[in-house]
């Protein structure tokens, strides 16, 4: 298999700093967008150290990377990269609160580990239909999810900013992971809600499919077009081309086979029955306020609201 990728990252028009980071290592077939949150510049250093803390995780192991599970690697790293985060947010009075999205995905042979924890997103792109991979992990999608609102009005929600998931926030974190089986010609977008928030589905698609022998240009447009749909927030977009070398993957008649996501490679986890996977996603669904705020205004940020 052979992969070539392309990000880009932009401030956008509103905000001063720019807290998203990103990261693509062809080296090890890892792709990573990072959003990160939290007053003083702590965001910027959240999305940072968990792209630091995810590379160096996968330098240091990549000798025993064969003996696990793509998964269990990826949710392993991103397990370190939040504790890492979740004790420098501790240490420091500025720092506290401050967390980070990621989504990633790590190519190895033909299939495609795509873990998220958050509302940045990864797409598909195949055989011009675009699918989304990732379910945010926002507090609108919830609603959608129960019934309480439609995805329409999800989109404009003045609380479609909240998260209910993010790394560093507490101790252990929830991996989301799914698995994909890459044909070729494939590409992946990754991307934070500074992209998705401004530019709709339909556009990206128009995009992609307009620039498809050119992935920079592909991607430079992307970000062009959230700068133009407002840009109020920052904006990152990662793009990735897979090509095959096995014969089978060839054959471009396949549907998508998704894997659904799933929490069992979540191995680090302690004994403590209320702390797996499973459970999680029960706590998830009784959930009544966001534990965590994403919005403009800092401090808000992890003040969920009390109008429920
Ligand atoms: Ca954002």
């Amino acid at each position: 298999m052979k992969i070539a990728s392309y990000g880009k990252t932009d401030v956008g028009k509103v905000r001063e700093l720019n807290e998203d980071n990103y990261l693509i290592s062809e080296e090890h077939g890892l792709l990573l967008v990072a959003d990160g949150m939290g007053g003083h510049a702590a965001g910027e250093v959240a999305s940072a150290l968990a792209v630091q803390v995810i590379s160096s995780y996968l330098d240091e192991n990549s000798d025993e990377q064969g003996e696990k599970l793509p998964q269990e690697f990826m949710t392993e790293a991103i397990e370190r990269a939040n504790q890492m985060i979740h004790a420098e947010a501790a240490d420091t009075e500025e720092k506290k609160g401050m967390g980070t999205t990621i989504v990633a995905a790590l190519i190895q042979d033909n299939h495609a580990y795509v873990a998220h924890v958050g509302d940045s997103r990864a797409y598909l792109l195949r055989q011009g239909q675009l699918e989304g991979l990732t379910s945010d992990h926002s507090w609108v999608n919830f609603q959608v999810q129960i019934g309480n609102i439609t995805e329409e009005q999800a989109k404009y929600h003045p609380l479609k900013n909240i998260i209910t998931k993010a790394l560093g926030i507490q101790d252990s974190v929830d991996v989301e992971m799914s698995k994909i089986r890459l044909l070729n010609g494939d590409r992946l977008l990754l991307c934070s809600d500074g992209l998705t928030g401004m530019v709709p589905d339909d556009d990206i698609l128009r995009v992609l499919t307009e620039h498809e022998d050119d992935l920079d240009k592909a991607v430079q447009e992307l970000i062009e077009l959230a700068l133009e749909n407002g840009g109020e927030d920052n904006v990152t977009a990662v793009l990735c081309h897979y090509t095959a070398e096995d014969e089978e993957d060839m054959e471009d008649t396949q549907p998508i086979q998704y894997v659904p996501p799933t929490n069992e490679f979540d191995s680090d986890k302690t004994e403590d029955e209320d702390d797996d996977g499973d459970d999680m996603e029960k706590t998830d669904l009784d959930m009544e306020v966001p534990e965590t705020l994403r919005d403009p205004v800092p401090s808000d940020r992890f003040n969920p609201p009390n109008d429920e």
